[in-house]
């Protein structure tokens, strides 16, 4: 159990100015910020390596406004972006953090691209749900492994320590709730203590904490957990025993399209394109475009918890520019039929039910009829045979509730005070998405990793700089 040790005075192993715990794109951001101020700056990680949910993820951040998106003539704005997240999260976070977020990211996207040399581009071929423009920013890999490895080898570039193996077990901290350091945990069994003039909390939420998950999200207890073995709860435990404030800790991403039993990821781009999803019975039970978040929750609701994705070959070409999509294709999830009564044989779901569906999404496409679940089909984004399913089901992917923070990202009390020198960012912190499922608008995660991951390392480096 991760605790907190109240001390007046702390012999330590290792001094530095800031400690970062957590190794994922929100440390790491955080580490390069801080490493600008002259501070030194040391990250603790517990795994062997640099990875987090960030090199699971699809390494996808949405932001609006920066030079990639004017590169491409991608016209958006901060005010756009800012009325869909909160559309999404149906006016349920916070008005200025929100604000202060999608501010921040441009900047931060270009610093990492102009500083760092992390060139970024905007997929532009598909929109995803809830966002107006084309903003979703990627590396040159198009993924979370190669958003990872491209800040790595910039913190590696700089004068900044990395230590992997090294798991945070408990904060000291003063009689005023000061931060003095940290003592860590090698996987000897051996302890270092390391004492830290600011400490930034970058561990991610509790995704992997199942007791954390009953307590704050039932629905969620008995599924498929996605993200990062690491992400233990940590900041949030830590944060309970100092008074700190946890707001909205039933909020999390879902996902409704996790191949099975093969645990791949298949990208929404195919509902979001005409593909469709339907349940055992080989009925829709859904509308698939209000987002993939809180589709986990209605898969889940069906029949054995599974559903299958149906598209066809201009989706699977589609499919094929994302890795996760090929991977599942080279596993055997994807099943192909020349017409959709074999196709339904495949998949054991009653072919003229299953003839039905596509017969009434063309009626949906032709303007016939009024999808009864609320999508817009549009004509030109017909089915054709041959046709694709991938048999799915609804995961876990990270929680977004977390410890409130401030302008300058430091974790407050209940009153609104902040703590002096302890800051959050990334999936520590609370997010943008309200306490539900339905409110995470695609890329929360990383919107706020590397945000907060900027804002948290240059207020740390500066604050503890001006100490001298
Ligand atoms: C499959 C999948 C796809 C996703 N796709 C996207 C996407 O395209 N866009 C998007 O915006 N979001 C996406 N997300 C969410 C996104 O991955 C996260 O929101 C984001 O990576 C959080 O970054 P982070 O730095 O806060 O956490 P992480 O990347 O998880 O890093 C936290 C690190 O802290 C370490 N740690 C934890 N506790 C301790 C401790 N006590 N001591 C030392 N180290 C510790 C962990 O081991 C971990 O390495 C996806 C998530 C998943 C699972």
């Amino acid at each position: 159990m991760p605790g907190v040790i109240r001390s007046s005075e702390f012999k330590a192993d290792i001094q530095v100015d800031c400690l970062i715990i957590g190794g994922g794109a929100a440390g790491l951001t955080a580490a390069l910020a801080a490493s600008e101020t002259g501070a030194t700056v040391l990250v603790a990680e517990r795994e062997n390596r640099l990875s987090g949910s960030t090199a699971l993820s699809s390494g996808l951040i949405p932001a609006a406004g920066t030079k990639a998106q004017d590169k491409q003539s991608i016209a958006d704005s901060e005010d756009i972006f800012f009325a869909d997240i909160m559309a999404k999260n149906k006016n349920t976070a916070d008005v200025e953090y929100v604000k202060q977020i999608v501010g921040q990211i441009p900047k931060t996207i270009d610093w990492l691209s102009d500083k760092y040399g992390i060139a970024f581009h905007v997929l532009d071929n598909f929109l995803y749900p809830g966002h107006t423009n084309h903003r979703m920013h990627t590396v040159l890999e198009k993924t979370g492994v190669g958003l990872i490895h491209r800040l790595e080898t910039a913190v590696f570039a700089q004068d900044v320590m990395v230590a992997t193996g090294v798991q945070v077990s408990e904060l000291v901290v003063d009689r005023t709730d000061k931060a003095l350091g940290a003592i860590c945990l090698r996987p000897d069994g051996t302890n270092e203590r390391i004492s830290a003039a600011a400490i930034i909390l970058a561990c991610n939420g509790y995704g992997a904490n199942p007791g954390l998950i009953a307590e704050h999200i039932p629905e969620m207890k008995d599924a498929l957990y996605f993200g990062h073995s690491g992400n233990q709860g940590e900041a949030i435990l830590w944060g309970k025993t100092l008074g700190a404030e946890l707001l909205h800790l039933s909020g999390y991403q879902g996902h409704g399209s996790v191949a099975h039993p093969h645990g791949i990821l298949v990208t929404w781009a195919l509902m979001m394109e005409g593909g469709i999803q339907v349940n055992a019975k080989g009925e829709r039970f859904s509308n698939e475009h209000n987002g993939y978040s809180e589709q986990a929750v209605s898969v889940l609701a069906q029949d054995e918890k599974i559903a299958f994705n149906i598209f066809d070959e201009r989706l699977a070409v589609l499919g094929r520019g994302f890795d996760d999509f090929k991977k599942a294709e080279q596993s055997g999830a994807l099943i192909k039929a020349e017409s959709s009564e074999n196709l339904a044989r495949k998949l054991g779901v009653d072919p003229s039910t299953f003839y039905k569906t596509l017969a009434e999404c063309e009626q949906y496409a032709s303007g016939d009829q009024v999808d009864p679940f609320g999508r817009n089909f549009e004509p030109k984004k017909r089915l054709a045979a041959p046709y694709y399913a991938v048999k799915v089901t609804g995961a876990l992917f990270h929680t977004q509730g977390g410890l409130r923070v401030n302008c300058d990202a430091k974790i407050c009390r209940p009153n609104g005070v902040p703590f002096d020198n302890i800051f959050a960012c990334g999936g520590a912190a609370c997010g943008v998405s309200g306490p539900n499922v339905s409110g995470y608008l695609s890329g929360n995660g990383l919107l706020t990793a590397l945000s907060l991951g900027e804002i948290t390392g240059t207020k740390a480096g500066k604050m503890t700089s001006e100490s001298y």
